[in-house]
């Protein structure tokens, strides 16, 4: 009988409850489908895909179409399906057996899940109570631990908040090894480290075409980087990892960034009604940067009114089990529609609590 890696052997993988509700604010995906323009441009270029060839293995075309739009050179871009397999193909080439990598909890689960994966060991810096980022705490992490890779989330997921510019800075002078800055929500946020790549800085910036283009079942990711680092990775990354079909998305999509602008700005604009909304209640809520808001109910009453809101058809992301996360629950931003239905939902369940001490606790809340 042939069993599984011993280090692999406590890790439980990363699930997000899949129910079948009408309005679902659970995975941070755009609410709205791409263009119908963009489909119809898709359509017609898959059409006449040679199925019989490998795809381009170097994805030039698509690499020169992001090179265009961060104004770099198409050597400094990296791209794989989602951002998630570009994270992995950075951890592959920097990460390991016997190296360190760094993440600031609580954040995106799959960094220090895909670092372990590899082999390598993970430290965990902290966030202050108000989920901000110290500077003593930087300074501790990379002065203790020296890591090889460390990283940081902005906005970061799924606390919400955007890691100012001096701490990214901070963490360029301190750090010892590559620093990763992953950007899937920055189109959301008012500033991106991506003007801080450069040939002569450890930095990538990663970024996806799940959220803002609305892609997220296409599967699209990329990097920004120094060219060095970037042909490392090629080395790293399966040959013909990325199929005709996506690369052509994601060339087409890039040509409807106007409509994602507006897209971005009426999601910005309801995060705004969500944020205020949400203020009125008896509940914390944490600042937001992304397309999503993290809050926090009343002690012990996470998973009542996760399982509250499920009843009343509106799915968000329960993070009150996760470490340091108590009672915290996360909220997509949707559309208009969607999201006065998850407030007025939310309103009822927290009136139906405070009307009702005693209700029985939902089981399976966190499944
Ligand atoms: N980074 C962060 C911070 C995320 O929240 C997500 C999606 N949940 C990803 C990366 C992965 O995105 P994808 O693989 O869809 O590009």
């Amino acid at each position: 009988m042939i069993h599984v890696r011993p280090d692999l052997r406590a890790l439980e993988g990363y699930h997000s409850a899949q129910v079948d509700v009408a309005v679902r604010l659970n995975t941070n995906e755009s609410p709205l489908p791409p263009p119908v323009a963009f489909r119809d441009a898709v359509a017609a270029e898959v059409s006449r895909v040679p199925w019989h060839r490998y795809p381009d293995r170097a994805a030039t075309e698509l690499r020169e179409a992001l090179a265009d739009l961060h104004r770099v050179d198409p050597a400094q871009i990296f791209v794989a399906n989602g951002s998630n397999e570009v994270l992995q193909t950075v951890l592959l080439a920097y990460a390991g057996p016997g190296r360190t990598v760094a993440t600031f909890e609580p954040t995106y689960q799959m960094h220090a899940q895909i670092a372990r994966v590899t082999g390598a060991t993970v430290v965990e810096g902290e966030r202050a109570d108000d989920f901000t980022l110290d500077a003593a705490e930087v300074e501790r992490v990379m002065h203790d631990h020296a890591p090889h890779v460390v990283f940081l989330t902005s906005p970061n997921n799924p606390t919400g908040m955007i890691e100012p510019r001096e701490r990214v800075e901070q963490l360029l002078d301190l750090a010892p090894g590559l620093v990763v800055v992953d950007e899937a929500y920055a189109q959301f946020a008012d500033w991106t480290a991506l003007d801080l790549v450069d040939e002569t800085r450890p930095l990538v910036v990663t970024r996806t075409f799940s959220k803002t283009w609305s892609m997220a079942g296409a599967r699209l990711g990329y990097l920004v980087g120094p060219r060095w680092l970037v042909s490392e990775l090629d080395k790293v990354v399966l040959p013909y990892h990325l199929d005709a079909v996506k690369q052509i998305a994601g060339r087409l999509a890039l040509r409807f960034s106007g409509d994602m602008d507006r897209r971005v700005r009426q999601i910005v604009d309801e995060r705004t009604r969500i944020v205020d909304r949400l203020a009125e209640l008896p509940i914390d809520v944490f600042p937001s940067g992304a397309n999503f808001v993290l809050f926090r109910v009343g002690s012990g009453e996470g998973p009542t009114v996760w399982q509250g809101l499920v009843d009343r058809g509106v799915l968000i992301r329960d993070c009150s089990s996760w470490p340091r996360l108590t009672d915290c629950l996360r909220v997509t931003v949707g559309t208009p529609e969607e999201n006065s239905a998850f407030l007025d939902a939310l309103t009822d369940v927290l009136d139906a609590a405070t009307a009702s001490t005693t209700s029985p606790k939902a089981s399976g809340a966190t499944a």
